[in-house]
């Protein structure tokens, strides 16, 4: 399969940071030199590679990182990277420094911009899925998922004690435009009473139904867990439901960038170690053009152009499990 030896890497992240990529840098640049191959950091993802933002990694680059969220290379959207002439100048940066091999951390649509560049030009890259969304179908977890979830079910809990005090229902919108993993995880944890996600269709008469039976039957009901992409979003909910129960008290929270900072987990750390790991195995075997996933607690390597096709599925299970658990 290998055409030819990767001995120069470069590295980057690209997209939305997620609390880990740090660990996951460091274990590409570490993995990569005990391999004998020469690293490089290229900054604020495809831009940086456009602007020949690119400089070598030694051991000590990495040092005293795996605890930091963020991440060391920082990040970017770039929109020069959509065209032809932008990743054309982005390969002549990287064939100037003779790298030959690239590792992309971030979420689907760096891994799209990744097997753009890889059909194009003679550089291999494989992905690493770095993104709080979970959104990524082929892998059971992706960097950054575990601390944001946990950083929400610090922070409902939190919220739940001051509307129990109040008996306040409190409608909490958490992060993910197009996935409802973050809802999903972090309301079943916190035992929320109804959980709103993108990927369903939100039915009011339904939830007001369900909040007034509870009610009648002296239940108390305070947290709700929205994720930010839902159809009607927190605010336009609550007003809703408060025209519609005058008697109840409604507030909003709307956690927001609090989610995707922080110290990465121990979970979080650990499989973006793994995956750092696997991303220089990929190279140094000739599996190219892949991300490295988890499935069942073993690598997995996925195409780039399947990544790409697929999004990552709730199953009706998970909502038969909110509807049960909150009863
Ligand atoms: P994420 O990786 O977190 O999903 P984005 O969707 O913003 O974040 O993608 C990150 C970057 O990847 C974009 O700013 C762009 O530079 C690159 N990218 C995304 N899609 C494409 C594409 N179709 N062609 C080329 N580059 C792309």
């Amino acid at each position: 399969m290998a055409e030819k030896k990767v001995t120069k890497i470069g590295v980057l992240t690209s997209g939305g940071d997620a609390p880990g990529m740090n660990a996951a840098i460091r274990a590409v640049v570490r993995t990569g030199i005990y391999n004998g191959m020469e690293v490089y950091g290229i900054l604020r993802g495809y831009s940086g590679m456009i602007d020949g933002d690119i400089f070598k990694m030694e051991s000590k680059s990495v040092a005293n990182i795996i605890q930091r969220g963020g991440t060391i290379l920082k990040t970017a959207r770039c929109k020069e990277f959509f065209t032809y002439e932008g990743r054309e100048k982005a390969y002549s940066n990287l064939k100037k420094l003779g790298i030959n091999g690239l590792v992309i951390i971030g979420g689907d649509g760096s891994f799209r911009g990744a097997q753009i560049f890889s059909n194009e030009f003679d550089i291999p890259c494989i992905g690493l899925p770095g993104t709080i969304d979970k959104d990524i179908a082929g892998t059971d977890f992706t960097i950054g998922f575990d601390t944001a979830v946990n950083t929400a079910v610090e922070a409902i809990d939190k919220v739940r004690d001051t509307a129990d005090a109040h008996d306040r229902l409190f409608i909490i919108e958490v992060m993910g435009r197009d996935s409802g993993y973050i809802a999903l995880h972090s309301g079943i944890a916190t035992g929320a009473e109804n959980i709103l996600i993108p990927e369903r269709r939100t039915d009011i008469e339904d939830i007001i139904n369900a909040l007034a039976e509870k009610q009648g039957r002296k239940k108390l009901v305070n947290i709700i867990v929205v994720a930010e992409g839902e159809e009607f979003g927190a605010t336009e909910l609550s007003k809703i439901m408060t025209e519609r129960m005058p008697e109840q008290e409604i507030r909003v929270c709307i956690l927001g960038h609090i989610q995707r900072g922080g110290a990465p987990t121990c979970f979080d750390r650990l499989i973006a170690s793994r995956m750092g790991y696997a991303a220089v195995e990929c190279l140094m075997e000739g599996r190219f053009n892949v991300f490295v996933g988890i499935v069942n607690n073993r690598m997995h390597y996925i195409p780039l152009d399947e990544a790409v096709k697929k999004k990552q599925k709730i199953g009706e299970d998970w909502m038969k499990i909110v509807k049960i658990l909150s009863s």
